[in-house]
């Protein structure tokens, strides 16, 4: 028996006890006679001790010990006289008798420690070295436990997890596919897929009316802030239900691994806002609502008074931030430089300050508007002494988008963007379609099997555009983490569909055949929806990066550091896979 302990079990009730334990060497002190070793596994540290005047040879072997040796040891579990409580071993240490080197180890490259000195590149590489650090195994002890209970939960509930093939045709969720080159087949390649969008469909059409999977997805992105060619979603489809069946059963998802993993109980349905709303009133489909600053409207309050800006907006909104007033010129200056980046286009910004210390109200269109005038404008946007209104103009829905960046980084410069505090919400009514200007086209919003709401299927011929799609997604904290939709299951509606995006009858028969065959056999109505684990995870342990949830994720480029790959192959493999590269 290598082992009858972890590290992080030993307590004061176990003292007199001889026990064995293996782990890693984290720390080394020699303090006068006596040599103490911190030692650790995944469960904790506990203290060594080797007494010089009890066991002198004992005692010098610890001088071969280094940082990160394995090594096992055989003892007695002793009360310590100098406790620490901070560990949860800290009442006791084991006074040592054998100590057995398993492995000796390089001094590693970074400290081994929760804060440590290396940085993100060479932590990557080193990846096995950085997942022994507590917060990265906190980290997938987390999605570990997210995983089992949102099996418990779906698994309670008859669903049924089915694997789906990962060599298959491409799936349209709008990224770009990984292919794979098959050799047998010629000059012919797999995609892997995006998800398992068709298959779910397909397994609904076969009759099994509950089905989920946390699995792998791939997605050929251009590699946007914290996204990762590989990632993982909990997907799920069901039959015979409408949107409000989906939406009550994740929302009983979300609500258990609230309660199960975070210890938080919402009692109340979450809140439902419309695609249109969202955008109106916070000018982004996946409001952060952990605080305020909905926009106002004041584009009819505003014109006509000569201020040739106003004038000529289509659009004028406010947020009315709190307890800014005393912001310095320079702090206004600095945030109208903000605004005015390429990545947010606003041209300028105005302002209206409603000080209690100077003048009052003070605004940088006081040429133009008279301070009865301003308060008018308060009043609307319901401001209160000491906050400000900072408002931007411009084409509508421009605008809105850039008062939905202003609005988030109003919110991190006043620190309201809480981790630990949560806001989920549902975003439903998607408009069914996009309009892509760069090939002249209408694109599925969601996906193509996303069926439109019923009250608008008659504007699909004469305004698309306007098609609202049963489509919703489940958001926290400004985050989309989860979406889906009710899908079409009617081959001539899904054919139409098609038309709608601009396939050719041909191509869609090429490309989905299977499916408007399928629809042919009596599909049932189903719908579904996908959450990213990794997102939804990385949210629930407060991480930055959804990296940090990974065992072992890529960087930001989609290099994976350690096995320095993507890499070439050898040119036999290549001719086997009848490709050339130029
Ligand atoms: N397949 C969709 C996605 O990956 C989710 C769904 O519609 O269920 O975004």
């Amino acid at each position: 028996m290598y082992r009858s302990h972890t590290c992080g079990e030993l307590r004061i009730e176990n003292v007199n006890e001889i026990v064995k334990l293996c782990g890693w060497v984290q720390r080394i002190r020699l303090m006068g006679g006596m040599t103490f070793v911190d030692l650790r596994d995944r469960y904790g540290i506990t203290q060594l001790v080797f007494n010089i005047a009890k066991n002198k040879d004992l005692c010098e072997m610890t001088q071969f010990l280094g940082r990160e040796f394995v090594i096992q040891v055989e003892g007695k579990v002793i009360e310590r006289s100098s406790k620490n409580p901070d560990l949860p071993t800290g009442d006791i240490e084991m006074d040592v008798e054998t100590l057995n080197i398993l492995n000796p180890s390089e001094v590693p490259p970074f400290t081994i420690k929760d804060e440590t000195d290396g940085g993100e590149e060479l932590r990557m590489k080193y990846r096995y070295l950085d997942l022994r650090r507590t917060p990265l195994q906190k980290a997938l002890e987390l999605r570990h436990k997210m995983s089992q209970e949102t099996r418990k939960y779906l698994n309670e509930k008859h669903f049924l997890d089915i694997e789906t093939p990962f060599l298959i045709r491409s799936t349209p969720e709008g990224a770009r596919d990984f292919v794979v080159p098959s050799r047998a087949g010629e000059g012919k390649f797999y995609a892997l897929p995006q998800s398992p969008q068709l298959f779910k469909q397909l397994l609904m059409v076969a009759g099994y009316d509950k089905y989920y999977q946390i699995v792998r997805c791939f997605r050929d992105e251009d590699l946007r802030a914290d996204r990762q060619p590989e990632f993982t979603q909990i997907d799920c489809e069901m039959s015979f239900v409408e949107q409000e069946d989906i939406l009550q059963t994740f929302e009983g998802l979300a609500k258990h691994l609230f309660k199960t993993v975070r210890n938080i109980e919402f009692e109340k349905p979450f809140l439902r806002m419309s695609y249109a709303e969202a955008m109106e009133f916070y000018g982004s489909d996946k409001p952060d609502l952990r605080f305020d600053m909905r926009f106002t409207n004041i584009t009819d309050l505003v014109k006509g008074k000569n201020f040739k800006v106003f004038d000529e907006s289509e659009y004028i909104g406010a947020i009315c931030v709190k307890n800014i007033s005393e912001y310095s010129r320079k702090q206004i200056d600095e945030l109208t430089e903000w605004v005015k980046r390429p990545q947010i286009g606003a041209k300028g910004l105005v302002y209206v300050k409603f000080s209690p210390n100077t003048s009052g109200i003070k605004s940088s269109v006081d040429k133009f508007y008279s301070a009865d005038e301003l308060k008018i404008w308060a009043e609307k946007c319901n401001a209160q002494e000491q906050d400000t209104l900072l408002i931007l103009c411009g084409e509508k829905e421009k605008t809105l988008v850039a008062l939905g960046e202003l609005r988030l980084e109003m919110a991190k410069r006043l620190g309201l963007r809480d981790s630990k505090t949560f806001f989920p919400l549902w975003v439903l009514d998607f408009p069914l379609l996009e309009w892509d200007a760069e090939n002249q086209r209408f694109q599925a919003k969601h996906h193509p099997f996303t069926s439109p709401h019923k009250e608008d299927f008659s504007l699909l011929d004469s305004n698309p555009a306007e098609v609202r799609a049963n489509a919703y997604d489940l958001v926290i904290n400004g985050t989309e983490i989860g979406g889906g939709s009710i899908r079409i299951h009617n081959s001539e509606l899904q054919k139409k569909m098609f038309n709608v995006l601009g396939f050719s009858q041909e191509e869609a028969e090429k490309q989905f055949g299977f499916l408007l065959n399928a629809f042919k056999f009596g599909a049932p109505p189903h719908g579904g929806i996908a959450f990213g684990f990794d997102r939804w995870t990385a949210i629930f342990n407060e991480s930055e990066s959804i990296r940090d949830v990974m065992a072992f994720p890529k960087n930001n480029a989609g290099r994976d550091m350690m096995l320095d790959t993507p890499a070439p192959i050898s040119q036999q493999q290549i001719n086997e896979l009848h490709i050339r590269c130029v």
